[in-house]
């Protein structure tokens, strides 16, 4: 048998993990993005930083320190020649930088950091946005307290007032002995500021916006291996079931191949043309014809005539099957009947594939069946045919008498002081006695013609077909002289000492309208004439 799991084949089954730690991988990946997005906006922020610084330390460089500590922050300083120098110093720093917007100098009002004067602006002194000298500036940002308490440079982000919104970088401008004399401020538009920090942003999401992408490419192609791996599984589950389906029908078939070749009934497979593909060694021994001899040929045993092969067809039309009772040929020309049944196989689309064609052999069956019917028509006793097979005979052969018009005898015999005989020698010797009466009368007539049966007790009878009446008392004389020639002893004979049989004949042709019994009346009446006259006599009437 083959090996089965009684569980039946494993349904696919697939771990989900790699997808999760791919979720989160992007979401790290994501997290990562937002930081990296972050840090580079810092980072502009810082060289944004740097640049402004850098520049305002130039241009507080650039301006002297001598001539802003000569500036007193104060409107009268409008048109001195210092004024004007630090403002040329300014408007050249202005025009030095693009991005620049104000260029100016400021100093805390009475070393306090909330408040600054204006001590000189680059711009041009008709622009409305113009800061005289002396001017107040109360609006301080934080850097620019800042510097004016450290003494460092600063940058400011985003700020606003009422010139508008910038950002800025401030430096002091010491004397010699390093006091604070000024802030230059330098402010610049913000929208480059902007522009510039969306710059960095815009890098830094193209760069994070790529690795997305990568990672994104990278999960799709996992979900794709794992789901064609789960296909390959889901696949290889199905090729398992096949498999196990396939072992399950080879194993049926070998069975089957098993049965086939071991059953006692003949087995025959044909193809749509009846031409035999296979035959099992049932019907090789039936057939006595070996595979080899019948396999590519019609079923050579069977008579296969058109009439028959009408009949099968008509039957498998009708329901797939044929049943019939047919004989076969053997290899010796002897003749077998047979049971056929035949099975139609056929494919999907419903066409014929096979016959398979079954034979069951009725020989034992007939054998039977005869044994049974010789049984029935024969006595138990004496061996020959008894009283029914009498009346049948008697009736076919008026039947055949009647057709041919020719006569018909019949013979009754008795046996002559037969109770005396069974008084005498026992009942048991009566039934010997009989036998051989019997044996006799039977080898006494024409075998395969003429019938002698047992009509009961010690009486006999004899149907003689054709026979007229000469040739009827002919028989009967050369029965009475069989059977006392057998010499059986029977002392209560006085005649004769042996058996002896009194006959009555009777013949006629028969005729429509009388009955064959009358045949048998007419015999008895002799027989009774026939021991009447003596005994041991044939009587007959015309
Ligand atoms: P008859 O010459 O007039 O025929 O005299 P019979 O004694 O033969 O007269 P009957 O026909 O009346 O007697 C028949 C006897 O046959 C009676 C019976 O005992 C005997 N008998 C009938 N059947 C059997 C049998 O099967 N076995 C034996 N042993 N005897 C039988
Ligand atoms: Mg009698
Ligand atoms: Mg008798």
């Amino acid at each position: 048998m083959v090996d089965s799991d009684p569980s039946g084949p494993q349904a696919p089954t697939c771990s989900r993990s790699p997808l999760w730690l791919g979720g989160l991988l992007f979401v790290v990946t994501l997290a990562a993005s937002f930081w990296f997005v972050d840090q580079m906006v810092k980072f502009g922020e810082r060289v944004e930083h740097h640049h402004g610084l850098g520049l305002a330390r130039t241009a507080a460089v650039l301006v002297d320190a001598r001539e802003v500590a000569a500036l007193r922050g104060r409107s009268d300083d409008a048109g001195t020649p210092t004024h004007d120098a630090v403002r040329a110093d300014l408007r050249a720093v202005l025009e030095a930088n693009p991005e620049f917007r104000f260029v100016y100098l400021m100093r805390p009002v009475q070393g306090r950091t909330t408040q600054f004067v204006f001590l000189a602006d680059g711009e041009d002194p008709a622009s409305p946005d113009y800061s005289a000298p002396g001017d107040i500036y109360d609006t301080p940002s934080d850097e620019l307290r800042a510097v004016a308490e450290t003494g460092q440079a600063a940058f400011s982000g985003l700020y606003s007032d009422k010139w508008g919104t910038w950002v800025s970088a401030m430096a002091p401008i010491h004397d010699d002995q390093g006091r604070l004399i000024a802030v230059l401020g330098v402010d610049m538009a913000h929208e480059d500021w902007l522009n510039t920090q969306s710059r960095y942003r815009n890098f830094g999401l193209t760069i994070s916006g790529l690795v997305l992408a990568l990672v994104g490419l990278f999960l799709i192609g996992l979900y794709l291996q794992r789901r064609s791996a789960i296909q390959m599984e889901v696949l290889g589950g199905r090729l398992a079931d096949q498999l196990h389906a396939l072992e399950q029908a080879q194993e049926g078939l070998r069975l089957a191949d098993v049965v086939v070749r071991n059953t006692s009934e003949s087995i025959l497979v044909l193809d749509p043309q009846l031409r035999v593909l296979s035959v099992n060694p049932a019907y090789e021994r039936l057939s006595g014809r070996p595979a080899a001899d019948v396999v590519g040929k019609l079923p050579p045993t069977l008579q296969i005539d058109e009439s028959m092969a009408k009949r099968v067809a008509a039957a498998i039309e009708a329901g797939n099957h044929w049943e019939e009772e047919i004989s076969g040929t053997r290899v010796d020309g002897t003749r077998y009947p047979v049971s056929a049944f035949a099975e139609v196989v056929r494919d999907a689309a419903g066409k014929v594939e096979h016959f398979v064609v079954v034979l069951h052999d009725m020989a034992a069956q007939k054998e039977l069946e005869e044994r049974l019917r010789e049984l029935s028509a024969t006595d138990g006793l004496t061996h020959i045919a008894n009283r029914r097979a009498f009346d049948e005979a008697l009736v076919r052969e008026w039947e055949r008498a009647l057709r041919s018009g020719g006569p018909l005898s019949v013979v009754m015999a008795d046996i002559d002081f037969f109770k005396r005989y069974n008084d005498l020698y026992g009942h048991i010797a009566g039934d010997a006695c009989l036998q051989q009466v019997a044996a006799a009368l039977k080898a006494g007539v024409r075998q395969g013609g003429d019938l002698v049966a047992r009509y009961g007790g010690e009486e006999f009878v004899v149907v003689l077909a054709g026979a007229d009446e000469g040739a009827a008392r002919a028989v009967a004389e050369a029965l009475r002289q069989r059977v006392e020639a057998l010499a059986l002893p029977h002392e209560g004979n006085p005649a004769t000492g042996v058996v002896t049989i009194s006959l009555g004949v009777a013949t006629c042709t028969p005729v429509r309208g009388r009955e064959p019994t009358t045949l048998v009346e007419a015999a008895d009446k002799q027989l009774y004439r026939a021991k009447e006259g003596g005994r041991n006599r044939v009587e007959a009437a015309g």
